[in-house]
């Protein structure tokens, strides 16, 4: 078996405002994962294309989701933070394993059914081979461990399905060139935030995103304390009591949803917050959510805003973060042009 370095490696969208399910899914994991591996903590500009943007907003954008890393408790000495456009080899590895997977595959991903919606044939191409890109990423690392929230499990088994084929397709010449049976590694998914899928405040069958139209639809990190009161208190709920055990909240989106979020703000199971709130009313846990919400959000949000306005400071962070990784992205695109039979 060939061995890989243990590397962590994972990405965000600049695609409009951070929220508590990036934070609870993804970047609270980030920050952990610091004490234990190597760690890339990327802003995916490229992915963010595949969708319009405004290019005044897209910089505002790249610049916030930087400045979130770092509020969050991602150190950038210590581990390489920077945007995806500033290191061309993930664009270039990207057409390489469009050659590699297949169409049948990129037909099951669900992301791009949802977000094409009902004019599929008006979606960019971008959208629909976002899953190679994203196999990109992480492989010109062939980083081996990737934190995401649950909506990405099924483009991290396709990125699996890409870097097998490639060893396989491949295995001679890997072989040849020193690389041993595999060049890649399978990438392990860690769907292990203390929220893995958090829903949407106003429809608990939907996902919370950053591309939802309502912003009434999420908590987003740099919302001020009266705006977090008014969402969570307009936050979708049915009419009965909250239940005293978990089995209560069976068929009833809303009401696990924002049990679910008090409990993983507050680091305590869903059993745990019913143990207190059982039997009472949406509107006292609302004002219990608030609370805590406000006291768990607040502290990131503002030192978010201090940090995306010295946008110096944070330019210059993501330049010495890309031309780190670029060392690294550079190596294996380099190999990756050998076991094809590139001439360089
Ligand atoms: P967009 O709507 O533009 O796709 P998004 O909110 O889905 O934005 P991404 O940048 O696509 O955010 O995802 C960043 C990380 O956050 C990924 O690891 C993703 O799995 C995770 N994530 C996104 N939404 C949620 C959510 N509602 N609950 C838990 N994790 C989430
Ligand atoms: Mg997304």
């Amino acid at each position: 078996m060939t061995k890989f370095v243990q590397r962590v490696f994972s990405g965000v969208q600049p695609t409009g405002n951070l929220h508590l399910g990036n934070y609870l899914g993804a970047i609270k994991k980030f920050v952990e994962l610091q004490t234990t591996h190597e760690c890339l903590y990327c802003v995916v500009d490229l992915h963010a294309i595949t969708v319009p943007q405004k290019p005044d907003e897209l910089k505002t954008n790249i610049r916030e989701v930087t400045a979130a890393f770092i509020a969050a408790g991602i150190d950038p000495t210590k581990h390489i933070v920077f945007n995806q456009s500033q290191v061309a080899e993930h664009a270039e590895l990207a057409w390489v394993f469009n050659c590699v997977a297949r169409v049948g595959w990129l037909n099951r991903m669900t992301q791009f059914k949802e977000k094409a919606g009902k004019d599929r044939e008006n979606a960019s191409i971008g959208l629909y081979a976002y899953p190679t890109l994203m196999a990109a990423d992480i492989l010109v690392y062939r980083a081996t461990h990737v934190p995401v929230g649950e909506d990405q499990k099924q483009h991290l088994e396709l990125a699996r399905d890409i870097a097998q084929k490639f060893n396989q397709d491949f295995v001679e010449s890997i072989a040849t060139h020193q690389h041993g049976e595999a060049y890649f590694p399978l990438p392990e998914p860690l769907i292990q935030g203390p929220a893995t899928r958090v829903m949407s405040l106003r429809d608990g069958t939907k996902k919370m995103s950053k591309s939802d139209p309502s912003d009434n639809s999420r908590l987003n990190l740099t919302d001020d304390a009266d705006t977090i009161a008014q969402k969570v208190r307009k936050a979708k709920t049915d009419p009965d009591a909250l239940p005293s055990e978990i089995e209560g909240l069976a068929n009833r989106p809303e009401a696990d949803n924002l049990v679910g979020i008090y409990a993983a703000l507050n680091g305590e199971t869903k059993p745990q917050v019913l143990r207190t709130f059982g039997g009472g009313n949406f509107s006292t846990f609302k004002s219990a959510l608030v609370d805590l919400a406000v006291a768990k959000l607040g502290p990131i949000g503002a030192e978010m805003k201090k940090l995306a306005a010295d946008e110096s400071a944070i330019d210059s962070i993501l330049r010495d973060g890309a031309a780190r990784a670029k060392v690294l992205a550079s190596e294996t695109m380099g190999e990756v042009k050998d076991i094809l039979g590139f001439v360089r």
